[in-house]
């Protein structure tokens, strides 16, 4: 079985010095459990602090929440690969829905971004969903499957080493989420295509993400197809973070 994965994204939020007191704080208060592996997606700002505080915590892995895809260059305001491996990090979110919906990022954008994230052996996390319009026109597995065409040409080895992230856009960061049991239709969905494309069934982990908080992460956890959270806002307190991430898995 493969672990849970509790990953944390704080967006604009925790600078270095506040990553440093939240990591005291978190790690005083959270020892390693063989089920699961809490990963972290600080600004790029805080992601050497983030990365150095964990070094003797394999269960604890730091990621970007962005990147470029080229490796160096005249783009005034981001990171390359090589740059953010450099603090520490071993994975990169792509594809949040801030990236897409804020920043215009496109799907074609989204996939040279993952094939640099693979190329340097960190975990993309790519992040998919659909908005509410597109759901209540029953477009949900449209748009998914249209987002996952990020990683068309990429080959078995290569998708086995991709999280996938469903984070239906209507549910970040408004209090409303998906029911278990839509969200698990959804997971179903991209674990099909996953292993469509050569993935190895047994190494495809899906998170879902959407207001996802204390009191509903082990109702969501319970469903078979969700192999893990991605948290904005309660993340960002010790407190309620520590809940989640000990929150009971079988
Ligand atoms: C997110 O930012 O990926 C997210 C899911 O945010 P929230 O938990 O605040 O909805």
């Amino acid at each position: 079985m493969t672990s849970t994965i509790f990953a944390a994204n704080w967006k604009m939020h925790l600078g270095p010095g506040e990553t440093r007191a939240f990591l005291d704080t978190f790690l005083s208060g959270y020892a390693a459990r063989p089920d699961r592996e809490v990963w972290f997606f600080p600004p790029a700002v805080s992601l050497e602090t983030a990365a150095q505080r964990v070094t003797d915590r394999p269960d604890i892995r730091v990621g970007a929440q962005n990147v470029h895809w080229e490796p160096k260059g005249a783009y005034t305001g981001e990171s390359s690969v090589g740059m953010v491996h450099d603090t520490g990090s071993r994975a990169v979110l792509v594809g949040h829905s801030e990236r897409r919906h804020v920043f215009g990022e496109t799907d074609e954008e989204t996939a040279r971004k993952v094939r640099a994230v693979l190329a340097t052996g960190m975990v993309p996390v790519l992040c998919v969903g659909e908005k509410l319009g597109e759901r209540e026109a029953d477009r949900t597995l449209e748009v998914v499957h249209r987002q996952l065409g990020a990683l068309e040409d990429i080959d078995g080895h290569g998708l086995d080493g991709i999280v996938i992230a469903y984070e239906p856009v209507w549910a970040i960061g408004t209090g409303a989420t998906a029911t278990p049991a839509d969200a698990a239709t959804v997971h179903a969905a991209i674990r099909s295509w996953m292993t469509a494309h050569g993935a190895t069934a047994a190494a495809v982990r899906v998170l879902y993400g959407g207001s996802v908080k204390p009191g509903n992460a082990e109702e969501l956890l319970a469903e078979q197809e969700i192999d893990g959270v991605l948290v904005g806002g309660a993340s960002l307190q010790p407190d309620s973070w520590t809940q989640i991430c000990t929150v009971p898995v079988d």
